[in-house]
């Protein structure tokens, strides 16, 4: 067997990279033509590629670095607790510290009657529970038929079978057999690309009221919950108008339907509070946590449920569980990561350092002639790019295209900044300094002038008809 080290040249790693590794949400052929960039190491919020370059990494990884790379205390406790207790399970009448640890903290910190954990190894596993456990609820309440749950267009819940399903993504349900029975999707509350001459309070009202309408059409004694993210995250940065969520648990309420916040990106701190549902002023029943809970150092997700659902379902023997559920690495890792969250009141450093001067920065790029408009959330963020900002116009090419350049230039200039269709995506690292978000800004103006360039010489810049 060859040993394969960072020592490897690029081309040699990108070779065995293309003959052996599929890529998620990737074509692979594609990618094995051009070679995938090579990441070797981190620090910070910079990413080492295998040719040396740093890399700004504005989007924490997959939104999940929150605490920046190579934090010496994360792998102090890892490899603590693998010497001590690598894996047990908590199956079959055993837990273990950890688990019991994570959990308690999970329940201080979480608002209201959320008091009580489900773990899983991921958001999509732990969206998997929530659709089983909402179900099970109602069945146990002698209500089996209320079964069916309502979710949004361009809503990201995971990949899975069940997760997949739930979110609203046509690229996902076109392949797999996708959505399963019993799911129901509702328009987005997506001013920017469909609210058109409405204002957004307008819009948001008129979005939610949709929740309303499709549980008068299932009939709400047929209908569990509904979920959604506090601020839609892979769909684009999509931020609710302000009157949205409260239209939203009004219904939840008024009908008798449970109501699901999948804060995998915006729990801890994302939106400048512990939860997204803090930020957006609602009471979830179930909360879908993973991601940031353990900064992405180890895979840990879960659900956190309220006294009243986990009352019926401790009630029964729940058939449901994962290998991994609470892990005890992971659940020591995420524990630590919350340890130091809260030792280095990364609250405040996001309400009080980071997120104005992010909100500096996207205010000077918002000027430029192809960013329509900033949305942010605490330390997430996206720009719209638009041909023309007083309409919004989209680009007359394919969806997508610009973004797609503009991402291309992010990446030759040294920074990560992705994009949904042709929208601009920014999610930090939270500990992210003013110098190093004034390094992203000048990246990505960069970025910016060079895709404009790129449009005017191709003719591109025209807005869709
Ligand atoms: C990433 C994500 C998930 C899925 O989490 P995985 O850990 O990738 O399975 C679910 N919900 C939201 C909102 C996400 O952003």
């Amino acid at each position: 067997m060859t040993a394969i080290t960072n020592h490897l040249p690029t081309a040699e790693l990108q070779a065995l990279d293309a003959a052996h590794h599929m890529h998620p949400f990737t074509t692979g052929d594609e990618l094995a033509a051009k070679g995938a960039r090579v990441i070797t190491r981190a620090k910070g919020v910079y990413l080492t590629d295998s040719d040396g370059n740093e890399i700004l990494d504005a989007m924490a990884g997959l939104w999940c670095v929150n605490l920046g790379y190579g934090r010496p205390e994360m792998g102090a406790v890892a490899a603590r607790q693998m010497n001590e207790l690598p894996y047990y399970n908590t199956f079959f009448q055993t837990t273990h510290v950890p688990g019991i640890a994570l959990a308690a903290e999970l329940a201080e910190l979480a608002p209201g009657t959320l008091n009580h954990v489900f773990f899983a190894g991921s958001g999509s596993e732990a969206n998997d529970t929530n659709l089983r456990m909402v179900r099970t609820y109602w069945a146990e309440k002698g209500q089996p038929e209320k079964s069916h749950v309502i979710s949004r267009k361009n809503a990201y819940h995971g990949s899975s079978m069940g997760s997949g399903s739930l979110g609203g993504m046509t690229a996902i349900h076109s392949q797999g057999g996708l959505p399963i029975p019993g799911i129901h999707h509702i328009g987005q509350p997506d001013w920017w690309a469909e609210g058109g001459d409405m204002t957004p309070e307008a819009f948001g009202l008129a979005r939610a009221q949709e929740l309303e309408a499709k549980i008068e059409e299932l009939g709400a004694e047929n209908v569990a919950a509904f979920i959604g993210e506090p601020v839609q995250g892979a769909g684009g940065v999509i931020i609710p108008p302000a009157s949205y969520w409260p239209e939203i648990q009004r219904i939840c309420r008024k009908h008798d339907v449970l109501l699901i916040a999948d804060e995998v990106i915006c729990g801890f701190g994302r939106t400048g509070n512990w939860f997204g549902s803090e930020t957006m002023g609602i009471e979830p029943d179930i909360m879908t946590i993973a991601k940031g809970l353990s900064s992405g150092y180890a895979p840990i997700g879960g659900s956190i449920v309220s006294d009243e659902i986990a009352a019926v379902i401790n009630a029964t023997e729940f058939n449901h569980g994962y290998t991994y559920s609470g892990h005890p690495v992971c659940a020591a890792v995420a524990l630590e990561n919350l340890r130091i969250m809260r030792e280095e009141n990364m609250l405040d450093h996001i309400r009080n350092v980071a997120q104005p001067a992010l909100t500096e920065a996207l205010t000077a790029l918002g000027t430029h002639p192809l960013v329509g408009g900033v949305n942010q959330s605490g330390m997430m963020a996206s720009l719209p790019l638009t041909p023309h900002k007083e309409s919004r116009a989209s680009f007359a090419g394919n969806a997508g295209d610009v973004g797609y350049m503009c991402r291309e230039h992010c990446f030759a200039n040294n920074l990560v900044m992705r994009h949904v269709g042709d929208r601009m995506i920014i999610s930090p690292p939270l500990v992210i300094t003013p110098e190093e978000i004034d390094i992203f800004a000048t990246r990505a103006k960069i970025a910016l002038d060079a895709t404009y360039k790129d449009l005017k010489a191709k003719d591109m810049l025209k807005a869709a008809s």
